[in-house]
């Protein structure tokens, strides 16, 4: 199977029996619930900036933990406007990981900076052991990717940083509500990206993002990145971006981050299940001790990766492959940016997402691992 079969929604028969992911909302108290957050922005009708975005940050910087929250339009807005707001730019290298969504390194090149790729570890996340050798002068910042919903070493990653006086911004895109040692998911490197967009665990019903930091001038700075660079809303200080999020969907974040805790209980469920039945078959994902995963994806690992997706495809089991390509390996980058990641490479090939939304019934739960254990004829 080549790469771009891998996720090609064609090759899922019409008798799907497990959903990779269901979008559509049927509990009808929720979508009361988010039906009337959105008749209150249509009844103030300020859609841009409303009084809704001040209460969802706020509620973001507090159930994080930090001072202040930023709403953007994406976790990618929030990702390239983070590096523009530390100033990073044309001959500047920011060290992060090669297996990630792509824009994690989509916001440093559209900077002017050039990505330096550190190889994995187990847990799929960047080997924080191997940073310290890739600092160079011209080191600016790190920029970890909290893989698969599972938190980066970023003890370690924090100790580099501190050590060089290099900034650290967390993409935490994956991973809101994530913990090592108490402490959330993107509050502890300078600042912490978020995507809301609906794939995510925490989801608006379209794309939106924040970002999080303890320093007031960096949010002071992101607020008028996000709205073109302007200071007071018609003089522009930096060119930028016009990256605001809706007044809608904070309402409708605000709703769903009452939930966050119940869907992130429900998925460890899951993944306490799904290891039970699948241990000594495929590569369980790595668990560290004092992390509280939030299973994003629930990413198992297999010598046959590419035959077991077809096998549990045929079975009407929906699964995908996050994410086919490294970073030097898209088109955009390939022969542009080099990488010696050999764990990320054989990673790739191996990696495989099952179905494990918080709406997964046990049904489709045994339907899942019954598919993978008959794969392996158990
Ligand atoms: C989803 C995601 C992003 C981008 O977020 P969008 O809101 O889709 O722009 C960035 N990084 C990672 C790791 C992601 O999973």
């Amino acid at each position: 199977m080549g790469l771009s079969t891998l996720n090609d929604r064609s090759r899922i028969p019409h008798d799907v029996r497990v959903r990779f992911l269901d979008l559509s909302i049927r509990d009808a108290n929720y979508k009361a619930q988010l039906l009337a957050a959105v008749e209150r922005v249509m009844d103030h009708g300020r859609f841009i900036l409303g009084p809704e975005i001040d209460q969802f940050e706020k509620a973001v910087a507090a159930y994080c933990g930090r001072r202040f929250a930023v709403g953007v339009g994406s976790g990618s807005d929030a990702l390239f406007l983070s590096l523009r707001a530390l100033g990073v730019g044309a001959g500047d290298e920011v060290i992060t990981t090669p297996l990630t969504w792509v824009a994690t390194t989509n916001a440093i090149v559209l900077n002017g900076a050039t990505p330096v790729f550190v190889d994995i570890g187990d847990d799929l996340n960047l080997d924080a052991g191997l940073i310290e050798a890739a600092v160079t002068p011209r080191t600016k910042a790190i920029l970890p990717v909290h893989f698969t919903g599972q938190m980066c070493d970023m003890k370690t990653i924090m100790a580099v940083a501190d050590r060089y006086g290099i900034a650290v911004v967390e993409d935490a895109a994956q991973a809101f509500g994530a913990e090592q040692n108490g402490r959330r998911a993107g509050s502890i490197g300078t600042l912490g990206c978020f995507s809301m967009n609906p794939m995510k665990v925490f989801n608006a019903f379209g794309e939106a993002g924040v970002v999080i930091t303890d320093d007031s001038s960096l949010a002071e700075k992101l607020c008028s990145l996000r709205y073109a660079g302007t200071v007071n809303k018609e003089d522009c200080h930096w060119p930028s971006i016009n990256g605001r999020l809706d007044t809608i969907q904070a309402a409708m974040l605000l709703v769903g981050l009452e939930r966050v805790e119940a869907k992130i209980e429900a998925r460890n469920r899951i993944a306490a299940a799904y290891k039970q039945r699948l241990a000594g078959l495929v590569g369980l994902p790595v668990e560290k001790l004092g992390f509280r995963h939030t299973w994003y994806s629930y990413t198992i690992r297999s010598g046959r990766r590419d035959a077991l997706k077809a096998f549990l495809t045929d079975r009407g089991i929906e699964t995908k492959v996050q994410h086919p390509f490294l970073m030097h390996r898209h088109t955009a980058y390939a022969g542009r940016l080099e990488a010696k990641v050999p764990k990320a490479e054989s990673a790739v090939t191996e990696i495989l997402c099952l179905p494990n939304h918080q709406d997964l019934t046990d049904k489709e739960m045994h339907l899942v691992a019954e598919g993978v254990r008959d794969f392996h004829g158990r």
